[in-house]
């Protein structure tokens, strides 16, 4: 029983952790020089690419952004799930928005840009607060811009001119004020079963995700219904086979689609400790056509990234409910290190938690924590 992941980083490693207990083997796939290697060794397995191809029963993906050649050949091999259609909707925002439109899945209001005096009228059309992000290989805020006001636009322009906008054309988005973030993680076996996790709330600092707490606080049945209903939508149309990411902006009552992500996900790492079958092993089972585990949540966890820190102390690990994921990465800034899920019996108990945390822990890295403490324990 073994899966390939294209990938070999973080998501390919727990993938491959809760691969053990159920005899899967994971193996991983560097896109950087096609070596098979293991995820959690990083040592080389195989030198040949297609040999592996043929041994495993089922290739899948950690991240969206795989070389054309790479996806060709794992497509051709009739294993790859989820499909290469889904993995590049997830890639290209283009492919993505037309998805959603052709849904009639509620999303952010935009435009497409390829080149870049076009830009004047998608500030007459969406006003002068807008994020531009291009329309590929972008992550974790990276290939994104932000025009403040009108004023800027024109060293914007100059910047936007270095691209190639007609290779990579440019999304443009309306900047706008959400209450806040919410994540759907759902998986979908390979006969069409689906089990959500329920929707997570993250916070984002800098583009980057920094803290989720799932389940996420105040939501009521019509918010998880209208997030799921989306999933279905998505999943169904793209006869999606594994863990699918859906992240909304919440405005009122209303969902509106950020992105999706056809994969594992960052807002999904709380699943380790909070419910009862993590992502990493749902998404394998679906891969594999067994049948889905359970998504039940055991206790509230907010997942913590450890982001740009170099190794520090374990001494946090003392706090009951605190577990540590380090993934033996080299530090880099912004580079995600590893997460922390906390786990406590309500929020209250979580923000306490989180605080006796943020002790341990330098604010610059955690820049979030304190205030989010607070907010979870007046909840
Ligand atoms: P990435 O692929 O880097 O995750 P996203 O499109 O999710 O790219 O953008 C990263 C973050 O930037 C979002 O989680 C959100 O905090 C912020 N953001 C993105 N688009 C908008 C928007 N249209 N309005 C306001 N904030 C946005
Ligand atoms: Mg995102």
């Amino acid at each position: 029983m073994s899966v390939l992941v294209l990938g070999s980083g973080q998501l390919a490693r727990m993938m491959a952790l809760a691969g053990y207990p159920l005899g899967i083997s994971v193996q991983a796939v560097d896109v950087a020089d096609n070596k098979v290697v293991d995820p959690v060794t990083k040592l080389i397995i195989n030198n040949s690419l297609d040999r592996q191809i043929e041994e495993v029963n089922a290739i899948t993906a950690e991240f969206e952004h795989i070389p054309e050649d790479l996806l060709e050949l794992v497509h051709s091999s009739g294993k790859l799930k989820p499909s290469a259609e889904a993995i590049l909707t997830g890639a290209d925002r283009l492919r993505e928005k037309k998805l959603l439109e052709k849904l009639a899945i509620a999303n952010c209001p935009f435009e497409i840009v390829t080149e870049v005096d076009q830009l004047d009228a998608a500030v007459a059309k969406l006003g002068e607060k807008l994020i531009i992000k291009a329309s590929r290989d972008g992550y974790d805020g990276y290939g994104q811009w932000r025009l403040q006001n009108k004023s800027e636009l024109p060293a914007l322009k100059e910047t936007l001119s270095q691209l190639d906008l007609h290779k990579v054309p440019l999304v443009v988005e309306k900047m706008l004020s959400f209450e806040r973030e919410l994540s759907l993680v759902a998986v979908r076996g390979s006969d069409g079963d689906i089990a959500y996790y329920p929707l997570a709330e993250n916070l984002h600092y800098q583009g980057q995700l920094h803290v989720s707490i799932a389940p996420a606080p105040q939501v009521d049945e019509a918010l998880n219904q209208q997030a799921q209903e989306v999933f279905n939508k998505l999943a169904e149309s793209l006869d999606y086979v594994g863990v699918l990411a859906v992240e909304f902006f919440q405005i009122g009552q209303q969902l509106l689609v950020n992105e999706i992500a056809p994969r594992v996900h960052n807002s999904g790492h709380w699943t380790m400790q909070g419910a009862d079958t993590c992502q990493f092993e749902n998404h394998l089972r679906a891969v594999k056509g067994l049948p889905l585990g359970s998504t039940k949540v055991t206790s509230p966890t907010a997942m913590i990234n450890i982001i740009g820190c170099k190794a520090f102390s374990r001494d946090m690990l003392s706090i009951p409910g605190c577990h540590l994921h380090w993934y033996g990465k080299s530090p880099r800034k912004k580079r995600k290190m590893g997460h922390f899920n906390l786990c406590a019996s309500d929020y209250a108990e979580l923000g306490k938690t989180m605080h006796a945390l943020a002790e341990y822990l330098p604010i610059e890295n955690f820049p979030m924590l304190k205030g989010e403490a607070q907010r979870l324990m007046k909840l």
